[in-house]
């Protein structure tokens, strides 16, 4: 009896956890198209507009309305590109790997952006290594993203700084703080699209797409203020024992 009832339960997980994947390709695919829909009708609207303006050869008009429809494209490419990299995946990448191993190459592929930004960046790391079971290449680019905002975050402060933080006990936390004006808009930041970034600077995307990268490794991304000021970013991931050889 115990066995059917853990077999059945195994078949819920199974089932709860498709439903919110399914949950969730929704909602972002709903948000995708309403997002490249807006500028496509845009753009059909410039572009008449333009066709009309060059009839009657008013063609310094006309050149403003192509701009538009240039940035536009720019900003529907970016969108794409960003879901591109999402579209790789596939949990049979997923390996067991030093989550330690990642945030140093994280750290290198960033550190021009940090020199540039005069970014400090302090590591408060474990002696040991911290095995967890992911897809490396994946969550670097959840960490290249949380970077990049939060070198944004700091642009102007004086002596900007990311304190990165791991801490293992039966899971592991990665802590990821920098000395910004924090987050004001704690509800809506993991909404795909929410940006308070200029047009060209942001699309809105990053944190939706890393927090469903980071739940494909069974963790977690959530995001608080820090007491002292600035925002925090947190990575909890399940902890994987290995014995050394095995890896
Ligand atoms: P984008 O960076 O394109 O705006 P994200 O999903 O990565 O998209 O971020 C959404 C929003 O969350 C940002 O526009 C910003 O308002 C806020 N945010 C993210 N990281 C930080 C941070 N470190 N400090 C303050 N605000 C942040």
């Amino acid at each position: 009896a115990r066995q059917t009832v853990e077999e059945n339960l195994e078949v819920a997980e199974q089932t709860i956890q498709q439903a919110s994947k399914l949950a969730a390709l929704g909602e972002m695919s709903a948000a995708v198209s309403h997002e490249l829909n807006q500028p496509l009708a845009a753009m059909r609207t410039y572009l008449a507009g333009a066709k009309t303006l060059l009839k009657s050869r008013r063609f310094e008009e006309a050149q403003g309305s192509f701009d538009r429809i240039d940035d536009m494209i720019a900003r529907m490419g970016s969108i794409t590109n960003q879901l591109k990299t999402h579209a790789r995946k596939g949990s049979e990448t997923l390996k067991t790997v030093d989550v330690l191993e990642s945030l140093e190459n994280a750290i290198e592929i960033m550190g021009p952006s940090f020199a540039e930004a005069n970014l400090d960046i302090i590591r408060v790391f474990p002696r040991q290594k911290v095995w967890s079971r992911l897809d490396s290449s994946r969550f670097e680019q959840v960490l290249i993203n949380l970077f990049r905002n939060a070198i944004d975050a700091t642009k102007n402060i004086e002596t900007p700084q990311i304190e990165v933080i791991v801490a293992q006990s039966d899971e592991i936390k990665v802590s990821i703080k920098d000395n910004g004006p924090g987050l004001s808009n704690l509800e809506e930041i993991f909404t795909p699209f929410f940006t308070t970034k200029e047009a060209g600077e942001g699309v809105g995307l990053g944190l939706s797409i890393s927090s469903e990268i980071v739940a494909e490794f069974d963790g977690r991304l959530t995001a608080y203020n820090n007491k002292s000021g600035g925002a925090v970013f947190e990575i909890t991931l399940p902890r994987v024992s290995v014995e050394p050889g095995e890896t």
